[in-house]
């Protein structure tokens, strides 16, 4: 189906149908992520207003922020790519030849400076029409842009999360990361650290606590249901959406802290668990908790549940039925739920 309008969809398309190279390392074969990284990190800093026009200028602090971002990120996501030095202008340069399958129109645009000869005119050492070097790129380039289209869907938090969550989904597979593990470990490692400094008292800004990380968010969404299997800790729910013009499919398991962040500042592993909606609102408003030792559900007796239905086909399981019940668990214990917390969690709901 062809689309016309540049709405939320058809730049979702456009951004999880990057062209990415695929390199060989010694045993793997795995895509570049230069360009879902850039644009994550281009979402972040639009997110914390490091960023107010539709201008990624190649000089100066903002461009600073940018590649300090895409490198966090890309040690984080990177995957084989992890160690290598920073590649920021590659897909500052690379992007412009993304297109529109349909229309062949690109959504990031190079602006030039005056001196510089046509973008099509541009050749490296190999005769190839592209810019090799940050070098050659500061020398010939004023400022990147998106479509003005882009730019106005970007101010939106929503539309902000849900293509963060578009690029990160083509991270999360076997095929196109084949160092999963080591993003989560990576990540978790990073929480913990953050954590520490956000609870350190010598720390009284607390600004941690108030900036926001849409990537970081959605890269703690996507560690937890990855290590819980893509399902619901309680009832083993999977449910996936396929949107009309996205090739992936969407998993819409919640990743619901036990401890919540605003109390917390806790990003680890070991503070979250996967729930579909139903179990998370209940958790999060204590219908039930989960025992610190055996990891068994416990069901409060403060509400209650009626079936409104006779037909045996539906099969639907109330909520008190998972009294004492298993939850699912990870399979490293580091990243099973954190005893503490859920000793909080129960307290607070006095479970
Ligand atoms: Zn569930």
């Amino acid at each position: 189906m062809s689309k016309s309008t540049k709405d939320l969809e058809y730049y979702a398309s456009l951004f999880c149908q990057v062209k990415r190279g695929k390199i060989t390392f010694s045993k793997y074969k795995e895509y570049s992520p230069y360009k879902p990284i850039f644009l994550l990190s281009i979402i972040e800093l639009i997110e914390n207003k490091q960023i107010s026009e539709n201008k990624i200028n190649i000089s100066g602090s903002e461009y600073v922020d940018l590649k300090q971002i895409f490198t966090k990120y890309q040690r984080i996501l990177g995957g084989q790519f992890k160690d290598k030095k920073s590649a920021f202008h590659q897909p500052f340069e690379n992007l412009k030849n993304d297109k529109y399958k349909d229309t062949g129109e690109q959504f990031w645009h190079l602006e030039l400076k005056q001196e510089s000869p046509k973008i099509e005119d541009i050749k490296d050492a190999e005769g190839r029409n592209r810019i090799k070097t940050e070098a050659k790129l500061k020398q010939l380039v004023e400022y990147g842009r998106f479509d003005d289209e882009l730019w106005e869907i970007l101010q939106d938090i929503q539309s902000r999360n849900y293509l963060v969550n578009v690029l990160m989904d083509t991270f999360f597979s076997d095929e196109t990361n084949t160092q999963i593990d080591d993003t989560l470990n990576t990540f978790d490692l990073d929480a913990e650290k953050q954590n520490q400094e956000v609870t350190d008292p010598k720390n009284s800004d607390k600004k941690y606590s108030q900036r926001k990380y849409v990537v970081r968010d959605s890269l703690f969404r996507h560690s937890i249901i990855h290590i819980y299997e893509y399902q619901c800790a309680v009832c083993r729910l999977n449910l996936n959406i396929k949107p009309i013009d996205i090739g992936t499919c969407i998993n819409i398991v919640d990743a619901a802290h036990i401890k919540p962040l605003s109390v917390s500042y806790n990003n680890q592993l070991s503070n979250g668990i996967s729930l579909c909606k139903n179990h998370h609102w209940a958790f999060d408003n204590g219908c039930f908790g989960i025992d610190d030792k055996n990891y068994s559900i416990i069901v409060s007796n403060k509400f209650s549940e009626e079936c409104l239905t006779t037909l045996e086909s539906l099969k639907i399981i109330p909520m008190k039925s998972y009294h004492e019940q298993k939850i699912f668990l990870p399979i490293k214990e580091k990243f099973r739920p954190n005893p503490e917390a859920l000793i909080w969690h129960r307290k607070k709901h006095r479970i």
